[in-house]
């Protein structure tokens, strides 16, 4: 008799453990580790997976006292190593081992089990909704010669795709809406073939031509250095890391592709990971050139059916590259040689939901369990990483930064200026917009060129400013800006839970702490204003398009907004910092950012480097055609290091600044830090439930070195849909076991009707 170490997914309970199972002779073949498996549970039947099998039954249980496997439910979706990577998720998030465990089954597969009458086999409850279209795209030759009209941008996109190489129609339909349509349209010209087959298999007996994206003759010295890091990194088998550090377009996704080149020379395969906002066809027309059908695209964008057969094909083997989102790094891949991570720094690789993983921290953990490489890329690493790599190892792997500073084609990079606006407004000027962006807008309008407007907007009139001096409030505990609380006049520190009044609020004789102006206020600029001051500034005949959330909520907006820019001759796009990424236009000379700094008074220790990574990235939207391009960042903080490394193109500015403030504060990379959020309709109930864990979590790390404990505090959204919110943050030493530790105080409280509580290992949303 074999058994089975089985997680249970019973709703609305979190089991931390395995349950025993006996597995019956006439299931012993498919009952095996991955396996999605009904057993019976406190008197009724539960969805499980296997975590282990064994021939023994667990110790201490009497054999004939394990209850059996009832039914299986779904072939196995994954190996013990990912198994083990689960278990280890599940600690170290304090999360249940099934939401750990759900990241790696098929998609589609739901916990809930159905059967068509009383005595037939149980079903899982699947959505695998969506015919698998299984139609490739490639341009003809007649491509060459046909120029889509000026409008048909959908059209051009598409093109633009397929000369990266062939595509599945489906997938240019997951990044270009109405790609369908275009590729019909293309069709019918003769500029596109289209052929069904489920996969293509490299060249042979196919008409669609591979006209492969060129290969760039030599590769830079970096990267060379980068791919012979990368080497060494794979063959020391034992999860080591490789940080490709080089600025936008200096030849990152080439290293990427060379070295996975390698890893499948050598037989192994390789995960991918891009922020979903850049999963656009073009990445994965570059992967498809190169590997063709060796690729799976995994997107939430397709239908669960595609998804679904993109899986199954890398579960087959067919499919050894894996390309996708975050959680793509849950393929079944039997053997990575390399998991890469693009653009590292992205918070979007923190999930907000439970389990709350961060993808760089699980793919470092599995990629030592697989005795794989991890290559890292950013053009603006995170801290973690650069502390990292700084010490040269973390946690028995090495960590390894390699430059890449230069372009290959040697383009330049855009002239950057920085507008001190409290100087302006000293000078008179009372305009959104600072003389120097004036100008330049008024330039580009002369010339029929294109611009970029960023507002910041997040957390915005929340605070108090000084209009001449930039000056913002902090908490002399925590120094993080205090939030201004109009109903109660208010200054309110989110970190510690520390209260000021304003004095007399809003009497205009309320002075600034720092230089004792009177122009102290609650300073707010929405896009409309923005828009609307930019139509009296600038002469008939330009176009000028907001977008924002109010103006993308319809489905497709936000595709349809950026065509119009696309299509437009001269016009401005004035945008939240939605705007910043992905957005790529040759023809923007210039990128104006109104507000630079609202960023930083936010209450979370990555607001600093948050607002350099943006700048960093705003800057890069400029001057990428043949006309140099212009930044122009407006800020009431220009002092700030972030300002100075951005205007002057060297990181080292922001860096050292920052890397003194966090180790004197104790924040990482120098310390782990948890945000646990209690919430529920009751706030009483919450207020209570978050003093009761605060202290349970300070009577376990109380004394310990290196541990501290902060609040309980409300949130600074402290109400969200009539439900109270209060947090405490954790800090904790950079190797502390804290989602064990906070998981178990957690654990202790019990459950509690209408309370909620959150622990976030490492959080990035401190709101
Ligand atoms: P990144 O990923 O860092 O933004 P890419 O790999 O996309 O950079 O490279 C930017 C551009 O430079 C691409 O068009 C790419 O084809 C080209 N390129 C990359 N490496 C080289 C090289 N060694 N020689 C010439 N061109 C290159
Ligand atoms: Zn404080
Ligand atoms: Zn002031």
């Amino acid at each position: 008799m074999r058994y089975a170490s089985v997680a249970l997914d019973i709703p609305a309970r979190s089991l931390s453990g395995t349950f025993a199972y006996a597995i019956p002779e006439a299931l012993a073949s498919e009952v095996t580790v991955g396996a999605t498996v009904l057993v019976s549970f406190s008197h009724r039947l539960a969805v499980g997976y296997v975590l282990a099998t064994s021939d023994v039954p667990p110790d201490g249980l009497d054999p004939a006292r394990v209850s059996p496997v009832e039914q299986l439910l779904a072939p196995s979706a994954f190996d013990e190593v990912s198994a083990r990577v689960a278990a280890w998720m599940a600690r170290e998030y304090a999360c249940p081992l099934s939401e750990a465990v759900r990241l790696f089954l098929a998609p589609g597969q739901k916990v809930r089990v159905t059967r068509p009458s009383d005595d037939a086999p149980w079903e899982l409850v699947c959505e695998r909704a969506g015919a698998v279209d299984a139609r490739w795209a490639a341009l003809t030759p007649a491509a060459n010669d046909y120029a889509p009209p000026r409008t048909a941008s959908r059209q051009r996109a598409v093109i633009d795709a397929l000369r990266e190489g062939p595509q599945r129609v489906s997938e240019l339909s997951a990044t270009i809406p109405g790609a369908a349509s275009a590729v019909s349209a293309l069709e019918r010209r003769g500029v596109v073939a289209v052929e069904s087959r489920r996969v293509l298999r490299g060249g042979e007996g196919t008409t669609l031509s591979s006209a492969a994206a060129p290969r760039p003759e030599r590769l830079t010295d970096g990267q060379r250095a980068a791919l012979a890091a990368i080497d060494e990194a794979r063959a020391a088998g034992r999860g080591d890391v490789v940080l490709v550090d080089g600025v936008t377009g200096s030849g990152k996704t080439e290293v990427y592709l060379a070295a996975i080149e390698r890893a499948l020379a050598a037989g192994r395969g390789a995960l991918v990971l891009v922020p979903e906002i850049s999963l656009t066809a073009q990445t994965v027309g570059r992967f498809r050139s190169r590997f063709g059908d060796d690729v799976a695209v995994l997107h939430s964008r397709l239908s669960a059916g595609e998804r679904f057969d993109q899986w199954d094909l890398v579960r087959a083997g067919s499919a050894r590259v894996v390309v996708g989102a975050r959680s793509a790094l849950f393929a079944p891949l039997a053997d990575p040689g390399l998991i890469i991570i693009d653009e590292e720094h992205e918070g979007s690789y923190k999930q907000d939901k439970s389990p709350r993983y961060h993808a760089r921290e699980v793919a470092a953990h599995m990629a030592a369990e697989r005795g794989c490489a991890l290559v890292l890329g950013s053009a603006t690493p995170s801290l973690e990483s650069l502390g990292r790599c700084r010490a040269g190892a973390f946690r028995g792997a090495r960590w390894t930064r390699v430059e890449m500073p230069e372009r290959p084609a040697g383009a330049v990079l855009p002239r950057v200026t920085v507008v001190d606006m409290a100087e302006q407004f000293r000078g008179g000027g009372r305009s959104i917009f600072s003389a120097p962006l004036a100008d330049a807008l008024r330039g580009v309008a002369q010339r029929r060129e294109k611009a970029v407007l960023m507002l910041n907007r997040r957390g915005f009139a929340n605070f108090l400013m000084c209009r001449e001096c930039g000056c913002v409030p902090e908490c002399p505990h925590c120094s993080t800006a205090l939030t201004y609380h109009e109903r109660t006049h208010a200054l309110v520190c989110h970190t510690c839970g520390r209260t000021w009044p304003v004095r007399a609020f809003p009497d205009p004789s309320t002075s600034c702490p720092n230089c004792g102006s009177r122009y102290l206020a609650a300073f707010g600029v929405g896009t409309q204003r923005v828009e609307d001051e930019l139509a009296m500034l600038l002469p008939e005949g330009v176009e000028i398009i907001r977008m924002d959330a109010d103006t993308t909520r319809a489905k497709g907006a936000h595709q349809s907004l950026l065509e119009r820019f696309d299509a437009a001759e001269c016009a401005v796009l004035v945008g939240t910092q939605m705007i910043a990424k992905g957005l790529d236009f040759p023809e923007v000379t210039l990128v104006g950012v109104v507000n630079a700094d609202t960023m930083l008074k936010l209450p979370d220790f990555r607001a600093a480097e948050r607002t350099y990574d943006l700048l960093e990235q705003v800057a890069g939207r400029a001057g990428r055609g043949e006309r140099p391009g212009e930044v122009i960042v407006q800020t009431y903080w220009a002092t700030h290091p972030a300002m100075h490394a951005v205007a002057s193109h060297d990181r080292s500015v922001f860096l050292s600044a920052e890397l003194e403030e966090r180790s004197e504060a104790l924040y990482p990379p120098f310390s782990r830090l948890a945000n646990v959020v209690v919430w529920g309709r009751d706030a009483r109930a919450v207020r209570a439930a978050c003093d009761e864990l605060a202290a349970a979590v300070r009577e376990r790390v109380g004394a310990s070195g290196g541990w501290e404990v902060l609040g309980p505090a409300d949130c600074v959204k402290a109400r969200v849909k009539d439900q109270t919110r209060r947090h405490l943050m954790v800090k904790a030493p950079a190797d502390a076991d804290l989602g064990g530790i906070l998981g178990s105080c957690a654990g202790s409280l019990g459950r509690r009707a209408g309370i909620n509580i959150a622990v976030d290992i490492d959080a990035y949303d401190l709101m």
